[in-house]
């Protein structure tokens, strides 16, 4: 059993984290959260408060951290006596923390792949350039630590882990396509840091095309999908974190990531690029002051945060998965679909902060039961997949099936497919 979470970073993410936590307080113990500005870890202890999210009476706690500090993290790692840390702070902290967690043996989970600022779209597969050199560092000090445990990446490959298992000889696709048909009534907003999110789409964009990495440019392939309950919405391929370890970990020859886009977001994106606002290499204004472009950019957008009280709408996020059981075709869409305003509601965010929160606090849950204290460093699609989807239908996120059998809630052990098999991890 581990207890005790520290939470870094107080975002969208955070918030729902911290929520999802103190639902949960028995099992995961004491929380503590922890970013740059204190006041808005203070701010997620009152909404915690308000909203009466805590499962039971425990300590709650803010603390001012610059999360770039290795020591100053491990020193409050121990102070505060945590087991789990939970880092959903940006994702150029990835490396210092997971430093500080092996360090002090604390389990370590993240939502985002590891950014150096200086470099956007890296070369695949992009852990391999920072957190896969530190496998052997988590295996020696036996530290669990749990790469990219968000809806996508995270829910997302182990959708494709389970189905992986239970219902095919052989898969030859596997497209993750992500629809936000949500609306949140400003001019133009993102819906996680503008900084990561623009970062995402300025350069190669990365596909697995038969068996190998394929470069393309953004919005340079459409496709229009019909899900569920968001109906028809026009998607482009797009570079994903949870290509560059599925690729290397499923042994499946086409995995593809698509993000639905209004033609309003790719109007605006466009013309911030094309001015060079998108940059992440610093210019020298006039004055003589040195400033990184899209920084700036962030700094004049909407707080993700801020669009929660006014979002309306759905999100659908699934996996479509082709190909053969006993020599026949086989189809199967894994797929959740989230409320905006239901998330506000419950735990005052919206829904894309909503289900990369969930899964994460999901994830710590299982390493205090044990089920996932693999004393290793993992991705999600390396783990078993069966009690990740099962608590999540209990914690607000529920997973559905769409397959010849038609569109039910997706309960794993209840799947008359599913084997129970100890799933071991990949021996590296
Ligand atoms: P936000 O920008 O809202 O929050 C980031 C937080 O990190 C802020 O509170 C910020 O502090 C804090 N932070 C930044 N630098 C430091 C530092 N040096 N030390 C301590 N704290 C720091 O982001 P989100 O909540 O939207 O996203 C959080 C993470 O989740 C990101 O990595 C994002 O990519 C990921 N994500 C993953 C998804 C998934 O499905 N897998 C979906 C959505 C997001 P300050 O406020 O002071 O700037």
């Amino acid at each position: 059993m581990k207890r005790n979470v520290l939470i870094i970073g107080a975002g969208g993410v955070a918030h729902v984290a911290a929520h999802k936590c103190a639902q949960n307080n028995k099992v995961l113990g004491d929380i503590h959260i922890a970013s740059r500005t204190l006041g808005k870890c203070q701010a997620i202890i009152d909404s915690i408060h308000e909203k009466g999210s805590l499962q039971s009476a425990g300590r709650l706690e803010a603390h001012q951290l610059d999360a770039m500090d290795i020591e100053a993290t491990k020193f409050l790692i121990r102070a505060t006596h945590s087991q789990i840390v939970i880092n959903v702070g940006s994702p150029f902290l990835n490396m210092s923390v997971l430093t500080a967690c092996i360090e002090t043996g604390a389990a370590y989970l993240d939502t985002a792949i590891h950014e150096d600022p200086a470099k956007v779209c890296e070369a695949p597969p992009w852990y391999g350039n920072y957190e896969w050199k530190r496998r052997q560092a988590c295996k020696d000090a036996r530290v669990t630590a749990i790469l990219g445990v968000g809806f996508d990446p995270g829910v997302v490959n182990a959708y494709a882990r389970f189905a992986l298992d239970t219902y095919f000889d052989r898969v030859d696709s596997i497209d993750i396509i992500d629809i936000n048909a949500g609306n949140h009534g400003r001019y133009f907003a993102t819906n996680f840091d503008p900084e990561i999110n623009f970062r995402e789409f300025t350069s190669t964009v990365w596909s697995w095309e038969q068996n190998q990495w394929k470069a393309n440019s953004m919005f340079e392939r459409r496709k229009d999908w019909d899900m569920p309950v968001t109906g028809t919405s026009t998607t482009y391929l797009t570079g994903h974190d949870e290509l560059h370890s599925m690729s290397q970990n499923l042994g499946v020859p086409n995995i593809r990531f698509w993000m639905s886009f209004s033609e309003h977001y790719i109007n605006v994106f466009t013309v911030l690029k094309n001015l060079g606002l998108l940059s992440e290499q610093p210019v020298r204004t006039a004055r003589g002051v040195e400033v990184v472009p899209l920084e700036v950019v962030k700094a004049v957008l909407p707080d993700p945060a801020s669009l929660a009280p006014n979002y309306t709408g759905k999100t659908c996020i699934g996996d479509l998965i082709q190909g053969t059981k006993d020599g026949q075709a086989q189809q199967v869409l894994i797929y959740n679909t989230c409320d905006h305003k239901e998330c506000y509601e419950e735990v005052g965010s919206q829904a894309i902060s909503y289900t990369a929160g969930v899964p994460a606090v999901a994830a710590a849950m299982l390493i205090a039961k044990g089920t996932w204290d693999v004393g290793q460093m993992a991705n999600v699609e390396e783990l078993d997949a069966a009690p990740f989807i099962e608590l999540m239908n209990r914690m607000g996120l529920v997973s559905r099936i769409k397959d010849a059998q038609g569109d039910r809630i997706l309960h794993p052990r209840q799947e008359s497919a599913y084997e129970s098999k100890p799933r071991m991890l990949v021996n590296y």
